[in-house]
């Protein structure tokens, strides 16, 4: 049996960057090999083990049949004559199918090497095709690399576009859509990877609201600012999605199986964006203000809510910053208001939420007149 690390780890090495997963392909050997040397199996048909110590993925190499369309109609097919090249064949880019061995020599079939030094990033055969969530990994791959310098090729630029033109995108599930948008926007250059896409063609079955020059724009830009800001997944989310009407966005999200948090951080900012830009110049009066922060629920979620304000920051134009600016103070204003207190003041049932809601109102229209 022989055993080399492959993939990422590999190509991290070579650029220079911080290996922190390491994946091992094991040639000739069975699963019961595995087993009798302490491996544990993870998953009933696939041949992925866990190293007994470092619990690191072993792989038996293997190579996949294509037997539909999308995802689903793949066979997995390992056995102890599959040779190292045949596993990294199937993989997307040239500089994710390189491997090392045990001497730490580098295996290298595709060029992947020549690749990365040319910062290239080029499909390792024909059977790229048999995936399509591949464009999407070839695009975060992008988004990743793109500061160092690297960008697609022309051959893989046309392979993925024929791929979309052919419906390919159609078959994927959500899910494993959701995965890479989500990983790719906290990748260094995340707008790369949506200016990719819809160079492809790739974004109108996507994410088909995006896909009109302006939204796109708009919230790309929005997305770039997050992005100098360390934001959260949700956060950025949602200043992509922030040129989009409010419903349109929370069926987007929705659509796209985003979490909650992600899908209602951008049906927020879509709301807030629109009022906020809406307000013209005298800005928003205290029962705007009342009635935003009470759709926010901002009293049970105030933490949420410093967030959703961040988020606005970069998808509102620089004249809304006294408006975000005012629905903070108005927060601190009202939160000051305490359900106790007005108790004790003998309110009780409705007539204790309809003083809250007048106190809290009172309060803000002071903070504002300051
Ligand atoms: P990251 O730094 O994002 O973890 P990675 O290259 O380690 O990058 P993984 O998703 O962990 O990415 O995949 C490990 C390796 O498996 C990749 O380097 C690539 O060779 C291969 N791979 C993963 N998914 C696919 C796919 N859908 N099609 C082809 N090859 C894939």
């Amino acid at each position: 049996m022989q055993i080399y690390l492959v993939g990422g780890a590999v190509r991290d090495k070579l650029l220079g960057l911080e290996v922190k997963d390491h994946d091992w392909v094991v040639v000739g050997a069975t699963p019961d090999e595995m087993l009798a040397r302490g491996f544990k199996q993870v998953g009933a048909d696939f041949p992925v083990f866990l190293h007994p110590k470092t619990n690191e993925e072993y792989a038996l190499a293997r190579t996949e049949r294509k037997e539909g369309q999308g995802y689903h109609g793949f066979s997995v097919y390992s056995a102890p004559d599959v040779t190292l090249e045949d596993d990294l064949k199937r993989r997307d880019l040239t500089i994710n199918a390189m491997a090392e061995d045990d001497n730490g020599e580098l295996v290298d079939p595709f060029n992947g090497h020549e690749d990365l030094e040319n910062r290239t990033l080029r499909h390792v055969s024909e059977a790229f095709c048999e995936d399509p969530l591949r464009i999407l990994r070839t695009a975060r791959f992008a988004a990743r690399l793109a500061p160092k310098g690297f960008t697609v090729c022309p051959e893989t630029h046309a392979l993925m576009q024929r791929m979309v033109s052919e419906g390919e995108l159609e078959h994927l599930a959500p899910e494993r859509v959701w995965q890479e948008i989500q990983r790719a926007l906290h990748e260094r250059a995340p707008t790369v990877f949506f200016e990719l896409l819809q160079e492809l063609g790739a974004l109108a079955p996507l994410i088909p609201e995006l896909s009109a020059p302006e939204p796109l724009a708009t919230g790309l830009k929005a997305l770039a600012c997050i992005d100098d800001r360390a934001g959260t997944t949700d956060q950025r989310f949602a200043a992509l999605l922030s040129a989009l009407p409010e419903t349109a966005a929370e069926q987007r999200a929705s659509a796209m199986k985003a979490p909650n948090n992600c899908r209602d951080m951008a049906r927020l900012a879509s709301h807030f964006t629109e009022n906020l830009e809406n307000a013209g110049s005298e800005g928003l009066t205290a029962k705007q203000i009342m009635a935003l922060l009470n759709q926010a629920d901002v009293w049970r979620k105030p933490e949420r809510f410093e967030l959703l304000l961040q988020t606005l920051a970069c998808t509102t134009s620089q004249a809304q910053r006294p408006a975000i600016d005012q629905l903070r103070a108005a927060v601190n204003a009202a939160s000051g208001v305490s359900a106790k207190d007005l108790m004790a003041q003998g309110y009780k049932g409705k007539t204790l939420g309809e003083a809250i809601h007048r106190e809290r109102l009172t309060q803000i229209t002071q903070a504002l007149n300051h």
